[in-house]
């Protein structure tokens, strides 16, 4: 097979960054890879927290650790000084690495799995403020109320397993074995319910009987799935809890800072144009609309 170089140019799909921007009540901001802050005015919620983004040099060769910089800067630039939760979608080191620092910068809990609390606790994160949850655990913080599902990593799962002895930074990234991968359903108590899915994975019927009208799907990777894949993971995903806007995350190529703004995957690592394809036939088909979010902008995916 001929390699394809270069990458997908995300100006193709200049017109599905269209979600209307947050006017109050309940906004999403995303801020890359499957980084997103959720918040009322009252309570925030961050899942992943992820802003330090090593080159892939760093990350191929070398060792990695929290950019305290870069995570001051992110924070800064999204609005965040008080978070109440921090929850690691799973814990490769694009979704695990800063969620510690940033709960101790803005006063939060890390919630997530035995290897994101042993991350959050080689960072040194005190245990009051380390919450471990099962599949189907739940969590309240304000009016959100949180639930995870225990989902699957997209193949392949480049550093699989589970981290058993805290991680102590800097270190290599396949220190950071996934863990659980976690579908999380996020409902507020005015009603509104999305779905938060960090990685294109999925389990068997694990969402059925799980509801939400907006479903923010990880994509990373699913361009290099066969076909039935993708249709599989839309049907486990956005057709199980009813979803009827999807907004695509986990697109961007997270070896760059967010100060140079978002690009796509390289080919090498990933295929947008062949998630894009196969992503907007389904939507067609099933009349949902599908979105890509516009970095930092806090957007109400619900107007
Ligand atoms: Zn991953």
């Amino acid at each position: 097979m001929r390699m394809k170089l270069g990458r997908p140019d995300i100006t193709r799909y200049a017109d599905r960054f269209d979600l209307a921007p947050a006017t109050g009540g309940l906004g999403v901001t995303f801020l890359g890879v499957a980084t997103l802050l959720l918040d009322d005015g009252d309570t925030a919620i961050l899942t992943d927290g992820f802003f330090s983004r090593p080159s892939l040099a760093r990350v191929a060769l070398g060792r990695i650790a929290p950019d305290h910089a870069r995570i001051a800067h992110g924070l800064q630039r999204a609005g965040i000084e008080r978070l109440d939760a921090v929850v690691p979608l799973h814990s490769h080191y694009d979704h695990v690495l800063d969620s510690p620092a940033v709960a101790e910068r803005t006063g939060a809990v890390v919630v997530g799995d035995g290897s994101a609390a042993n991350v959050a606790r080689g960072q040194g994160l005190p245990a009051d403020r380390i919450l471990v949850v099962k599949d189907g655990g739940a969590a309240s913080f304000g009016a959100f109320e949180l639930t995870w599902v225990r989902s699957e990593h997209c193949p392949p799962d480049r550093y699989p397993g589970a981290i058993s002895a805290p991680v102590v930074p800097p270190t290599r990234a396949g220190a950071y074995r996934c863990g659980e991968a976690w579908s999380l359903l996020v409902v507020r108590r005015d009603g509104q319910r999305v779905l938060v899915q960090g990685s294109a994975g999925f389990r068997r019927g694990a969402l059925v009987g799980q509801r939400a009208e907006i479903a923010y799907l990880g994509i990373g990777q699913l361009g290099l799935q066969p076909e039935a894949y993708l249709r599989t993971y839309w049907e486990e995903t956005v057709t199980t809890v009813g979803a009827r806007r999807v907004v695509l995350i986990h697109w961007d190529d997270f070896f760059r800072p967010l100060v140079r703004g978002l690009r796509a995957l390289p080919f090498a690592g990933d295929d947008l144009d062949v998630t894009m394809r196969v992503l907007v036939g389904l939507a067609d088909r099933d009349g949902v609309t599908l979105h890509l979010p516009t970095l930092w902008r806090r957007e109400d995916p619900w107007a």
